[in-house]
């Protein structure tokens, strides 16, 4: 904390949303924001809630928790979109501090045998430098002892572009992206499942279609920003 302290005065932190200096027991996000962020009511209703129900029938799902809406040009999507392209894999983490400490005390993490981060492409990778989930991942492990395996799966690379496919070989596209290189890590497992936005929730249940090839398995979900479709 020492530490924290001589660094904040040799160079402060903004606060993500609102650019206020943060203070030493502050992570990326001040308390003043925390407070007003736009919370999901998912925590106090993991097994039945929007995101939840958009794996149901298609997914072993468990549980399923977005931590806020994500509101495109709202302030509030900054921590996310400075975790992902700002070059800061530790916002990334510090995203997976907050999501572990606001869930913790519920039981969210309750049985969960390990975590796995959505892969990214092989090119992103190399642009950004580091997977934003899976620095998400780290921060929720530090929390919860969970460990991440970011050895099981893994994303393929297409020569096609995406925008130039229709909206209907998109989605064709999205299905068959992942391949599941490790199923003995998962066989028999419960999997947290983690990604920094859900829009349709296509990416989550392509990935974890693939997962589910293991066999015996149960997935959580837990992503910081739900998009899309919601009150
Ligand atoms: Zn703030």
């Amino acid at each position: 904390m020492i530490l924290r302290r001589l660094l904040d005065l040799i160079a402060p932190r903004p606060c993500a949303v609102c650019g206020r200096r943060l203070a030493p027991t502050e992570q990326l996000i001040c308390a003043a924001c925390l407070l007003h962020m736009p919370w999901t009511d998912h925590p106090q209703h993991p097994y039945d809630n929007d995101l939840a129900k958009r794996f149901w029938h298609l997914l072993p799902i468990e549980r399923a928790v977005a931590l806020w809406h994500y509101k495109a040009r709202s302030t509030n999507t900054y921590p996310i979109l400075q975790a992902k392209y700002f070059f800061r894999p530790e916002a990334a983490e510090a995203l997976g501090l907050i999501a572990a400490h606001r869930l913790q005390s519920s039981g969210f993490f309750e049985g969960i045998d390990v975590i796995i981060p959505i892969p990214i492409a092989k090119k992103r990778l190399r642009q950004r430098g580091y997977n934003q989930s899976e620095r998400i991942a780290r921060g929720v492990s530090m929390i919860t002892g969970i460990p991440v395996n970011d050895q099981v799966v893994r994303r393929q690379t297409f020569k096609r572009s995406q925008t130039t496919l229709d909206r209907m070989s998109r989605r064709e596209n999205v299905e068959g992206q992942y391949e599941l290189v490790d199923a003995a890590a998962i066989h028999g497992k419960h999997i947290l499942l983690i990604d920094d936005v859900c829009t349709t929730g296509a990416t989550i249940r392509s990935c974890g279609s693939i997962l589910v090839t293991a066999g015996d398995i149960k997935i959580s979900v837990l992503v910081i920003g739900m998009a899309g479709e919601h009150r």
